[in-house]
């Protein structure tokens, strides 16, 4: 059975000062993750205490009061991440998201095509770290996001399991080899993860002195609303997919602690309609060259 575990400290600094705020579990992941579904409180329950309607999962957004990490108190066990995430976007998952959020298919229709602003992540990279020749997608679904895949040679890693596209190679869990790409990508995944810290130690095993590590999270336009600090998770009010809302100074601490140094980050916009759709991209490398890690 798919379980949660709920968060007790920062999952980016490790600090305990938390301040909570309930929320919604959006009943497309209930569902889809747990096995959660909404129920209607009727008239013929008869309760006392109860008012009718649809109750929904309720969770707590957590707000750090150390590094402003908001994120999901709910942390999903590896089954119901696997759950939500296998064949991600495929037909099952489509199906049951379109029924909770009318409209979704055909939105994923157009997600299918790909991201338009790969170029300006080739750049932003491309201007640190110049002959990328190797690249690892660290989940990155079917490969069609993943940079560089037009001149390097382009492996991926996921554990949705989806096919990848001409060009890439997808590589098991027991092929990834330290220190054999030039670059990894990880790339909009950090917010998905219930453990960030762990998920960055695992990338870093495949990092040797020579390794960029490209990290990409959403730029949240709940901190371009509120600000990077509580007033941000007051105001977060339902959960889906994207469990970890990153601030700057989360973001650093994170990486402090998994012994990556941050070379450059830029604020990228996803798609030039809609300037406000942004990301944030980090260029890592180990701390020292990786001396000591392994
Ligand atoms: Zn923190």
């Amino acid at each position: 059975m798919a379980s949660i575990h709920i968060a007790d400290r920062c999952l980016c600094c490790g600090g305990e000062q938390l301040s909570a705020f309930p929320a919604v579990l959006m009943p497309f992941v209930a569902h889809r993750a747990l096995g959660w579904q909404p129920v209607r409180i009727a008239e013929d329950w008869q309760m006392a205490h109860l008012q009718t309607g649809i109750a929904y999962s309720v969770c707590n957004t957590l707000y750090c009061r150390d590094c402003h990490f908001v994120f999901l108190d709910m942390r999903f066990d590896g089954e119901a991440m696997a759950n939500l995430y296998r064949d991600y976007r495929g037909d099952e998952y489509v199906a049951l998201r379109d029924h909770y959020e009318p409209g979704y298919a055909q939105r994923n229709a157009g997600l299918l095509d790909g991201m338009g602003y790969v170029d300006k992540v080739e750049d932003f990279i491309g201007g640190v770290a110049p002959g990328i020749a190797t690249v690892l997608d660290y989940g990155g679904d079917t490969g069609i996001n993943s940079p560089f895949r037009h001149r390097a040679e382009v492996f991926v890693y996921d554990i949705s399991g989806c096919e990848v596209v001409d060009g890439a190679r997808r590589l098991s869990r027991d092929e990834l080899r330290r220190g054999a790409y030039d670059l990894i990508v990880l790339s909009n995944v950090l917010e998905h993860d219930p453990d960030p810290e762990r998920l960055l130690r695992e990338v870093c095993r495949y990092m040797d002195g020579g390794t960029h590590l490209y990290l990409e999270v959403p730029a949240e336009q709940l901190f371009m609303r509120f600000g990077e600090g509580m007033d941000a998770a007051r105001n977060k009010h339902h959960w889906h997919e994207h469990i970890n809302f990153f601030t700057r100074p989360s973001l650093q601490r994170l990486l402090a602690r998994c012994g990556l140094a941050a070379l450059a980050s830029a604020t990228l916009v996803i798609d030039e309609a809609r300037p406000n759709l942004q990301v944030v991209g980090v260029l890592c490398r180990l701390v020292g060259g990786g001396a000591g890690n392994g």
